[in-house]
């Protein structure tokens, strides 16, 4: 059963400038396991994808499943439910400025009813994964650019999820930083168990890790398979 399960999706946008089709029929299985690239220019419906899959954005015909349930058979508490047990990553990290790291880590522990001393504990743990333990108390503006995400992934993993999404993830970092953030997602791939989906423009991010791509063009994918298959063809 695919951890991820798209079919016949097409989502319009309707605006007072005319209505936008972002994406057209996509199909995908995202199975467990997989570290899957999704890839295309600016405007081909990647984020609409990513907001299907994480339900902040409903289809407009077609079915998102995770593990076999079809989100719009879900009610508010089991899709808030579903939706713990999704991470996310950013571009721009997303940091609560004027908490410290450790504090940013807590948020979610906290939003899950842990009390200070258990969410602190678990904290620090997920900061020790991340490979920054020594930087619980400094402030975000401390640090640089791969050690901001590492406190996001950090801050995705606090509720156990079994997929993370990355949304453009690596976009805002120099490519040494970015190939030193992909070994740790790919560790936490293998160790945790967790499926990654990958959103980027970057080719190279997705010769890197991933296992599987889907490239969109116009809302539409326009090839999918294994990395090897796609970018292996003459
Ligand atoms: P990408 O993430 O690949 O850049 P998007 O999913 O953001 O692509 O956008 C796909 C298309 O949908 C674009 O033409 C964009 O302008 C349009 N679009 C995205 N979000 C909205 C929205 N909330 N309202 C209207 N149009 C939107
Ligand atoms: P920068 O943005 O300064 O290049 P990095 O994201 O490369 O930072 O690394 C942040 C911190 O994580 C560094 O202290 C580094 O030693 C440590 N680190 C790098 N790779 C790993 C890893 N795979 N596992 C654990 N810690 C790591």
């Amino acid at each position: 059963m695919a951890e991820i399960l798209i079919e016949n999706v097409s989502k319009s946008y309707v605006s007072k400038d005319g209505s936008v089709q972002a994406l057209k029929n996509v199909n995908l299985a995202i199975e467990s396991g997989d570290i899957f690239g999704i890839i295309g220019m600016s405007g081909a419906g990647k984020s609409t994808l990513v907001r299907c899959m994480n339900f902040l954005e409903v289809p407009t015909e077609g079915t998102v499943s995770i593990r076999g349930k079809a989100l719009s058979d879900l009610s508010e508490k089991e899709l808030r439910k579903e939706r713990e047990k999704i991470g996310m990553i950013f571009q721009h990290f997303n940091l609560l400025m004027q908490k410290s790291v450790l504090e940013n880590v807590c948020f979610p522990l906290y939003i899950q009813g842990k009390r200070k001393g258990e969410a602190r504990k678990r904290a620090l743990e997920l900061l020790k994964i991340v490979g920054l333990e020594d930087k619980a108390k400094a402030y975000p503006a401390q640090l640089s650019g791969g050690q901001k995400q590492r406190v996001a992934i950090a801050r995705a993993l606090a509720s156990d999820p079994k997929i993370l999404l990355c949304d453009e993830a690596t976009s805002a970092l120099d490519p040494q930083t970015t190939s030193s953030i992909l070994k740790l997602l790919e560790e936490i791939n293998r160790n945790l168990h967790i499926t990654i989906v990958i959103i980027t423009h970057q080719m190279a991010v997705v010769r890197e890790i991933c296992t599987k791509v889907a490239i969109l063009k116009d809302g539409e994918v326009v090839e999918k398979g294994s990395v090897e298959e796609i970018f292996n063809n003459p």
